[in-house]
């Protein structure tokens, strides 16, 4: 089965064709066909379109909206000089996965889009005004693209940590305030967090029951996820994804006072200051420079900036504070798994989060750090060391297009 698996954000659109089946995930056979990006919905876009094992196609073009980013995308499929191995045309693909942010608690698992199930994620934009109508336009454009035959299904962010105990997700605010308006933590980045946690439990040939890790899931946005018997347990993101660790332009936990300080102080508005927690704080907000930590851990490189360096530092301590917590929590974790661009591809980071960490037998193998870059799947801690470490490279699109032909076929999707 081919399955389109769909990713779209405000401006951007990401999508994979991934051809699977119950077979193919049995056996872990399941092929990624072609991928692509488009960037700068709206404006002159960047796309880029990728047969996998041939060279990527390129171009920068005005693209209005998603609808104007899937048309473009349905004919470079349907290009016969494009040649997916097959796949035609359109017709060749058999359902579409969609991403959706937020679920609320009404989505626990991945479900078969129909009008119900639209409502439903409209009924969340109020609690995720940045990312679900971004997911409905996709859902919308997919439905006239691929016309009323073709499945579509909608994999939640929020779904795996819907495992979360009270103590976990209730914050300390009054209690009718959860009852009345939902108020809780939800927690994101949930298909990536479980499939660390499913790699974690094939490498390790255990059952999913014996799965006690952290998962670190550190890119733009980060997040740190508590795995209790297999099962999300804890989170560091909340009711949206600003809370917890410090991210590329997120600030990450802050004192709510704040808000109000700075809209007395600064004489700004409400979504001002949002919109300064959200797109100007974080790493870029302390180092002035940069959200992007390639490009910050370059520029300490070179120059030994001290904000750059402050930057990066005040980033890894605040994981390192919620690896303790979540150690507390567990009381203990078998193994800290790093992923997502920054925890896949940076050294440096991991060495700096791993460090100190004596007092819980965190031991990280330096060499084996080094080598562990470039979508490396590996274990990097020293064989002594109580904690394993490993570097589990994340594919939260296999989990959204196996989600999608389970829902389909109506099996179980328990990772
Ligand atoms: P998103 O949350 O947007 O999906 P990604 O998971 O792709 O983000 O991660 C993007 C981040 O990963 C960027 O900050 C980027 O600089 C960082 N990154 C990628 N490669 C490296 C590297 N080699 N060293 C350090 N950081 C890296």
């Amino acid at each position: 089965m081919n399955v389109f698996v769909l990713n779209c954000g405000s401006s951007s659109l990401k999508f994979q064709i991934i051809d699977t089946d119950l077979e193919k995930i049995a056996n872990d056979k399941d092929i990624c066909l072609a991928k692509g990006l488009i960037e700068r919905i709206g404006s002159q876009a960047l796309i880029t379109l990728h047969v996998i094992g041939k060279e990527p196609f390129k171009s920068a073009e005005p693209i209005r909206d998603h609808k104007a980013a899937l048309t473009y995308i349905s004919k470079w499929i349907s290009n016969p000089e494009t040649r997916i191995p097959g796949i035609n045309s359109l017709d060749d693909i058999h359902a579409v996965g969609h991403r959706v942010v937020h679920g609320a608690e009404r989505f626990k698992m991945s479900v078969k889009i129909d009008k119900e199930v639209i409502a439903g994620i409209e009924d969340c934009i109020d609690i995720a005004p940045l990312h679900n109508p971004a997911n409905l336009k996709g859902i919308h454009a997919a439905k006239e693209l691929f016309g009323p035959n073709v499945p579509q299904v909608a994999i939640f962010d929020t779904a795996f940590h819907s495992t979360m105990p009270e103590i976990s997700y209730l914050y300390a605010i009054p209690y009718q305030l959860y009852r009345r308006f939902k108020i809780r933590k939800y927690g994101f980045h949930g298909t990536s967090h479980r499939y660390i946690a499913y790699r974690y439990r094939k490498i390790m040939g255990i059952p999913r029951e014996q799965v006690n890790i952290i998962t670190l899931h550190l890119g733009n946005g980060s997040s740190a996820c508590a795995i209790k018997n297999g099962r999300s347990y804890d989170t560091s993101m909340g009711m949206t994804p600003l809370e917890g660790l410090m991210m590329g332009t997120r600030c990450g936990d802050i004192d709510p006072t704040v808000i109000e300080y700075l809209i007395h102080k600064e004489g700004t508005t409400l979504d001002e200051v949002y919109s300064v927690l959200n797109k100007r704080s974080g790493v870029l907000g302390i180092s002035g420079l940069t959200n992007d930590m390639r490009d910050l851990l370059m520029e300490i490189e070179e120059h030994q900036d001290r904000r750059a360096i402050l930057a990066v530092d005040m980033y890894c301590n605040k994981i390192k504070k919620y690896i303790g917590a979540y150690m507390s929590a567990l009381n203990g974790a078998d193994a800290i798994c790093f992923a997502g661009g920054i925890g896949e591809n940076s050294p440096e980071i991991r060495r700096n989060v791993c460090s100190n960490m004596s007092y819980i037998g965190l031991e990280l193998d330096h060499e084996l750090n080094e080598e562990a870059v470039n979508g490396k799947e590996m274990e990097i801690s020293t064989p002594t060391s109580k904690v394993k470490i490993f570097v589990i490279p994340t594919n939260e699109e296999l989990v959204m297009a196996r989600d999608t032909v389970r829902v389909i076929l109506d099996v179980p999707r328990v990772f």
